[in-house]
């Protein structure tokens, strides 16, 4: 579902553009409003959220799933933790669908999808373990990466049930926008990988910004 947003840029309390292969990390607290921003388009931004105030509570894909009856995220999707409690809510979308299907890319999906040469290649996976590495403070491990979010991401399911990565329906300028119903840890994997079309063989950056 589109629906705009009503905040403007130049109200935003924070703004970081994130390059392509980047992670981004954040405490969002409760009541604050997050963008996501596709500056260039179709670029997935793989995103995971945890209680800011007890990590082992982070978001959930099948909760999430359940509660809305519905496989895709837009505005009005309450995103779920694995404790059934809400933890934002999409309150703008101007891209229409986000994935929370596919889940992100890994060296090891990399190699049995694509190719083994391509075990050495940058994915989310690598840039969610450096994010964990760098904030040990937070106390999340590599057992805490569980499901995540793909905004701008096209992962339709087919007729026959499957799911197949396609070429994207974002476009430069669309955004996603959620608030905050509890104290969030963010953390967004701009994703590099160049094996599919989710980033159009071509990441690029994306804009994150906080409203109060
Ligand atoms: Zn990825």
């Amino acid at each position: 579902m589109i629906q705009e947003s009503t905040l403007e840029a130049a109200d935003a309390v924070f703004r970081q553009t994130v390059p392509a292969g980047d992670y981004f990390l954040k405490v969002i607290a409760a009541g604050q409003t997050l963008r996501i921003l596709d500056l260039e388009g179709n670029q997935a931004a793989d995103t995971l959220f945890y209680n800011a105030n007890d990590v082992s509570e982070r978001y959930s894909s099948m909760d999430t799933i359940r509660e809305q009856g519905n496989i895709y995220l837009t505005a009005g999707s309450k995103l779920m933790s694995n404790l059934g409690n809400e933890m934002l809510v999409i309150v703008a979308d101007t891209c229409g669908r986000h994935d929370t299907l596919g889940g992100a890319c890994a060296t090891e999906s990399n190699s049995v999808r694509y190719d083994l040469e391509k075990r050495c290649m940058h994915a989310c996976r690598d840039s969610w373990m450096l994010a964990i590495a760098e904030h040990e403070e937070l106390g999340f491990t590599k057992r805490d990466i569980t499901h995540n979010i793909n905004f701008f991401m096209n992962v339709p399911v087919t007729a026959q049930g499957g799911l197949t990565f396609e070429d994207g329906i974002s476009a430069p300028g669309k955004y996603v926008e959620m608030n905050a119903a509890m104290d969030v840890i963010v953390v967004i994997s701009n994703c590099p990988q160049l094996n599919n079309p989710c980033n159009g063989y071509n990441p690029t950056p994306v804009e994150v910004l906080i409203w109060n």
